[in-house]
């Protein structure tokens, strides 16, 4: 059931008419494995006005059900249902689908995030990629290239174009994925932030508008920009790898930075 909106107080960042938080995990409610001071309150506050709080995250190496499991060690009450992440988006896409079977190509220990689908890597209505590492083999991306050459969707987890390990620069999954969309000219859905996609996927599974949303994250671009190009409001805090200079140089204005999630409820107008 919709909850009711609450009249958050007007203010000076015209924050009003939210029934939705959608709340970025790392760097805003914990940092590594520590939370982050006012975490917990915040959500409890939150809830007590009946608002949704819903926790996102760009994670595409350990599956919900860990993530799920990190966040009550860190003392959030939270539904399993409530923690979204790229594979969540990407099951969420197939199963709209009209053949919902997957080709799976991504890291094993995400897997159960796509129970209940058909799994086919011979003939699938959607392709997804993820985190394979060094197994992006020639012999890989030629079985991906074949079933979206003949009409597979292809989804990707993420589309970033390099990483840094203990060895210096790696290719990413980006390249990958770049590689299949030149070769058969078909562009990849992208479920993770910022692509629209993560966006619409959150919008459309809690059936919110997005003026009745707000995201809430510590990546100008991930999340700011990524809300704000589906016309969700949101707020940066401080903490995890918020750059004062880099956010400068972006460009981007969220409607409120505050320094950490301690300070959202006052910036929503609501007592603490
Ligand atoms: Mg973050």
């Amino acid at each position: 059931m919709r909850p009711t909106i609450p009249q958050v107080k007007s203010n000076a960042t015209a924050i009003r008419n939210i029934n939705t938080v959608f709340l970025d995990i790392d760097g805003v409610l914990m940092l590594g494995e520590l939370p982050i001071p006012g975490g917990t309150a915040t959500v409890k506050r939150l809830r007590s006005l009946k608002l949704r709080v819903v926790f996102v995250t760009n994670t595409t190496r350990k599956p919900r059900r860990m993530i799920h499991e990190q966040l009550i060690k860190l003392g959030f009450d939270v539904d399993i249902n409530d923690v979204i992440c790229p594979t969540v988006i990407a099951r969420e896409r197939i199963m709209r689908m009209k053949k919902p079977t997957a080709a799976l190509f991504l890291n094993e220990d995400v897997f159960e995030d796509f129970e209940g689908l058909k799994i086919s890597n011979t003939r699938a209505g959607a392709v997804v990629m993820g985190d394979l590492g060094d197994q992006f083999t020639p012999a890989v991306l030629d079985d991906i290239f074949r079933l979206v050459f003949s009409g597979s969707e292809l989804i990707a987890l993420q589309k970033n174009r390099y990483w840094r390990d203990a060895e210096g620069l790696r290719l990413d999954l980006g390249p990958y994925v770049a590689a299949v969309e030149y070769a058969t000219g078909k562009m990849a859905d992208v479920v993770g932030k910022p692509s629209p996609g993560f966006f619409r996927g959150l919008l459309t599974r809690y059936r919110v508008r997005p003026d009745n949303a707000l995201m809430v994250g510590d990546d100008i671009e991930s999340d700011v920009m990524g809300a704000q190009r589906l016309g969700i409001r949101s707020v940066l805090v401080k903490t995890g790898k918020y750059d004062l200079d880099f956010v400068k140089r972006t460009g981007i204005k969220p409607e409120g930075i505050i320094p950490s999630i301690a300070d959202l409820c006052p910036i929503l107008g609501i007592d603490t």
